[in-house]
């Protein structure tokens, strides 16, 4: 293991993922919280953006905070795979040294992190919750272990860059200002298309379903018993996302993609309907910064409804399906206003 010298490593660096032209809202969290980081270590805000034709979205970048945008534009990155952009980041960090590095946990994120720690020996926290900076400059990585029952605070100070992937949603992103300055670099592409691995042939759709990036949710819980139809019926009358607490999921009655809370994914949507949804404080973690919260359960007790703007004391097999077509009724887009 090569000795490494903190002093020789500086800024703060903030993937910014983009598919299609489409930025995932998770990056712009990350910036606007990397801010603060920048700010407290004096050093630059820098954002990497890695596509084809990403003008955009490196002048958007500039307006949402960063001081310097590095941009690897080519059509090798479109779409995404893991060998061209890890390749790519790994010889962005290996020529300029970031001292931290910053990347949404999402699926991509997630996908070629490792690609760039390992070979750079960087010290990687994965799926973090919350991030700060001591006055050394070290990276205070905090994440949830041991099942959720502690949040670690995970430090790497004898390597560099400190990497992290934090998790989407947990953070609130800031909006562009349009007349704010920075710079933006065209960086050497150094991977071609012959030199990966792997070919896209087709591009199939799953549940593909964010629940970090929706507006609406509406999220089943241990009430339904299994039967998850009076809560689609509700989230397609609202044009909203089907979520679910870790009950629903452990049951198998909602995929593991969709869960609310401590160990699911944290959203912060204009509007969280939780039906038989008791209100545990795993739970409660994950959506807790919602805008406007509508709790369905026929406990008048759940605690539940001290979290929720408004609450409806009732069976949610007779509530879901009577809402539904009340809403049918009227124009579902009024109901978060
Ligand atoms: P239940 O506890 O079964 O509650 C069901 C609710 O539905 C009750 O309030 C009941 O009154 C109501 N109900 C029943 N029938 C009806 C009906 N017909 N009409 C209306 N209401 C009805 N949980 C998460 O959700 N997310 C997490 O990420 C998570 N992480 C965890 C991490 C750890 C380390 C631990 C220990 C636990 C975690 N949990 C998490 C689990 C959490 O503690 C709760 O067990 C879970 O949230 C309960 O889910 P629930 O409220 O949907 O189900």
């Amino acid at each position: 293991m090569t000795d490494i010298d903190p002093e020789a490593y500086s800024d703060v660096w903030v993937f910014i993922e983009e598919h299609d032209g489409e930025v995932m809202t998770v990056s712009w969290e990350l910036l606007a919280e990397a801010a603060t980081l920048a700010e407290k270590t004096g050093e630059d805000l820098v954002a990497l953006v890695i596509g084809e034709d990403v003008d955009d979205v490196a002048e958007e970048a500039i307006a949402r905070g960063a001081d310097r945008v590095l941009v690897a534009d080519d059509a090798v990155f479109e779409p995404y795979r893991a060998d061209p952009y890890g390749e790519q980041f790994r010889a962005m960090v290996e020529a300029r040294k970031p001292s931290i590095v910053l990347i949404g946990g999402t699926h991509t994120g997630r996908d070629f992190a490792g690609r760039v720690a390992v070979p750079a020996h960087a010290g990687l926290t994965a799926d973090c919750t919350e991030i700060d900076v001591d006055d050394e400059g070290v990276l205070q990585a905090r994440r949830p272990a041991f099942g959720g029952n502690v949040l670690a605070t995970i430090i790497c100070e004898e390597h560099r860059p400190q990497m992290a992937t934090i998790r989407p949603g947990v953070f609130e992103s800031a909006p562009p200002e349009g007349d704010r300055e920075g710079t933006v670099e065209y960086v050497d592409v150094v991977v071609e298309e012959s030199d990966t691995l792997t070919e896209v042939l087709e591009r199939s759709v799953g549940d593909t379903a964010d629940i970090t990036e929706a507006d609406r949710l509406v999220a089943a819980g241990g009430g339904i018993d299994g039967d998850i139809e009076p809560v689609r019926r509700l989230a397609d009358a609202l044009d909203a996302e089907l979520a679910a607490s870790r009950k629903a999921v452990d049951e198998g009655w909602v995929e593991g993609s969709r869960q609310v809370g401590q160990t699911g994914k944290t959203v912060r949507p204009e509007l969280y309907v939780a039906v038989g949804i008791s209100g545990a404080v795993q739970h409660l973690e994950g959506m807790n910064d919602s805008d406007v919260v509508v709790a369905i359960n026929n406990d008048p007790n759940a605690p539940i409804f001290d979290h929720a703007d408004y609450g409806i004391v009732g069976d949610l097999f007779e509530v879901c399906p009577d809402l539904a077509e009340r809403l049918d009724a009227t124009d579902a887009a009024e109901v978060t206003r």
